[in-house]
């Protein structure tokens, strides 16, 4: 059930500390850790500890931990000190865009140029 721990999902398991990670920032709602294959140098994964499947279905039911990740994402960014130099935070959503965990996740990527997406 969505909002509950999936036993089959990577995120939940790397949540509940049950999987090994670089974890560089915890909340009582959220933790962020190291992308296992980094696209730039600061390469961050920030995931709520409650499941759903991507981060509009997280808004809907959840709206403050939603804002919870943001905020997150944000922090790691200046603990990252990519703050001062610009950095991207992404939500991919769906097989379509390249979301391959089914649990809610930005990315917060800096410390590189990063090209224009849009
Ligand atoms: P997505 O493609 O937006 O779903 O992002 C999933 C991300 O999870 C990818 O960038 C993967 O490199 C990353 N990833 C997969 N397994 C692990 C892991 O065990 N630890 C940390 N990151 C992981």
């Amino acid at each position: 059930m969505a909002g509950e721990p999936q036993a089959d999902c990577l995120f939940c398991k790397i949540a509940e500390g049950e999987v090994p990670a670089t974890i560089v920032r915890e909340t009582n709602t959220t933790v962020a850790f190291r992308d296992i294959n980094p696209q730039a140098p600061t390469h961050v994964l920030v995931i709520p500890r409650v499941h759903y499947p991507d981060a509009l279905s997280l808004a809907a039911a959840e709206p403050q931990v939603t804002a919870d990740v943001l905020r997150e994402a944000g922090e790691v960014a200046i603990q990252e000190k990519v703050d001062t130099t610009g950095y991207r935070i992404v939500f991919n959503t769906g097989p379509g865009a390249g979301q391959t965990v089914f649990h809610a996740h930005a990315h917060v990527l800096g410390g590189r140029d990063l090209q224009r997406l849009v």
